[in-house]
């Protein structure tokens, strides 16, 4: 039997590419490896993700998200923090986000997905798949299958990617985390974190840390560094921090986990009969919390191109994600130029924890914080895109 469409990975990219195309009656099996729920880090999200939910029908997560106000950058060494509300930003983008939950979070999106139609599959490991002129083969571990048009969104796994040798790393990002949960937090931690709910950023000298205060009185802490990091150094700096000490007292921390090699770019994100969402397409540093509302994004916009093409029966097309391509490298530009900047100048400093930074600057900034980064007429945006021609140029 051919499906319309085959999905690698019924992760957040996966289930909402499958939602999209199974809601116009189009047939979408999706491929996942792992059962449901499961644990995932990246629990803090962005205004911009808040579409992709409405167009998916999800207008609150009871149990599974905390409301976010926005950002807030803290040096402890200095004393110095300073808050980035998503309200300050330029208009037209939502004035709040969420954290979540991930295992329900994914387990949510996972449901719209089979609710709309698509065909999700758990414990099928895709070992291969091929993108031919005239139609695509996926082999999992269990068996073959075949359809029209494939859709890689397997995560860091970024399966076409590796098939390809199309992974380039971002060699100047973060390269590893070390993170652990805690939970039963005390009422007077609860406190602290309220009723904002920001997610801190913790400007460290070995590296950053983040707070991500999530459902249920629980609270995700983890430091991001540009070698290799091991859960000891999680221990000794951020946790040993006066914040940590004061916000996990009385708390049952959970296990240690940490992960690598990540900040990369997939060279080859979508050819004949193929496209890649999500972090199979690109992953950046974790800093400003871009992964998730990224891979919704990346994964609307691709759903909406295949199934139009689908459709009209021109889902061969060579040139049909060129302008998709073109707006999801404009926002990998965006937040890959604000990562160099954190992690390669004064500028971090001066922006994030500076007494008076400008309104109108800090409005730009606030606006790709949020994920609005697909608007026009935000200066600091196209600030940030034309240094980074710049120094491509250069480095040419
Ligand atoms: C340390 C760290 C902190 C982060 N913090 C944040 C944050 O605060 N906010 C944020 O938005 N993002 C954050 N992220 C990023 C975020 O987790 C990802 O961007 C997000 O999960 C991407 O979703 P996805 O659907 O592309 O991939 P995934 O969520 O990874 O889903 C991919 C799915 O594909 C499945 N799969 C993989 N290979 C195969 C295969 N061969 N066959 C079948 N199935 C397969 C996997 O099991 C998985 O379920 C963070 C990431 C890291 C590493």
């Amino acid at each position: 039997m051919s499906h319309d469409v085959i999905v690698i990975g019924a992760g957040p990219a996966g289930a909402t590419a499958a939602a999209l195309l199974a809601e116009r009656g189009l047939d979408v099996l999706v491929l996942e490896k792992d059962e449901f729920p499961r644990f995932k880090i990246g629990e803090s999200l962005l205004p911009a993700v808040q579409p992709v939910l409405a167009r998916l029908g999800i207008e609150s997560m009871p149990g599974t998200s905390v409301y976010k106000r926005g950002a807030r950058f803290v040096c402890e060494a200095t004393g110095r923090e300073s808050v980035f509300a998503f309200s300050e930003a330029l208009p037209g983008s939502p004035p709040s986000a969420w954290h979540v939950e991930r295992a329900k979070f994914d387990t949510l999106l996972r449901d719209r997905a089979r609710e709309l139609g698509a065909d999700v599959r758990h414990g099928q490991t895709v070992v291969d798949a091929v993108a031919r002129t005239n139609r695509v083969e996926v082999q999992t571990r269990e068996g073959k299958h075949e359809g029209r048009y494939l859709i890689d969104a397997s995560g860091q796994s970024r399966l076409l990617a590796r098939r390809a040798e199309a992974v380039s790393h971002y060699d100047q990002f973060g390269h590893s985390a070390a993170f652990t949960h805690f939970e039963g937090l005390s009422p007077a931690a609860f406190d602290e974190l309220g009723p904002d709910f920001d997610i801190r950023i913790m400007m460290r000298a070995e590296g950053w840390g983040w707070i991500i205060p999530l459902p249920g009185h629980r609270l995700s802490v983890g430091m991001v560094s540009k070698g290799k990091i091991t859960p000891q150094e999680l221990d000794d700096g951020l946790l040993s921090g006066p914040l940590c000490q004061r916000l996990t007292a009385g708390a049952t921390r959970l296990e240690t986990r940490v992960a690598g090699n990540f900040s990369y770019r997939n060279t080859a994100p979508s050819g004949v009969r193929y496209a890649t969402a999500g972090d199979a397409a690109c992953f950046l540093d974790p800093v400003f919390s871009s992964g998730v509302t990224l891979a919704l994004r990346s994964a609307m916009s691709v759903a909406d191109l295949v199934g139009d093409a689908l459709e009209a029966d021109r889902e061969d097309e060579a040139d049909l994600l060129a302008d998709h391509q073109r707006e999801m490298d404009r926002a990998y530009a965006t937040f890959a130029g604000l990562i160099e900047r954190f992690y390669n100048s004064r500028f971090a400093e001066t922006m994030f924890l500076g007494d008076n930074p400008d309104t109108a600057i800090k409005s730009g900034v606030m606006s790709v914080l949020a994920g609005d980064v697909w608007r026009t007429g935000n200066d600091f945006q196209d600030m940030l895109l034309r240094a980074r021609r710049r120094e491509r140029s250069v480095r040419a």
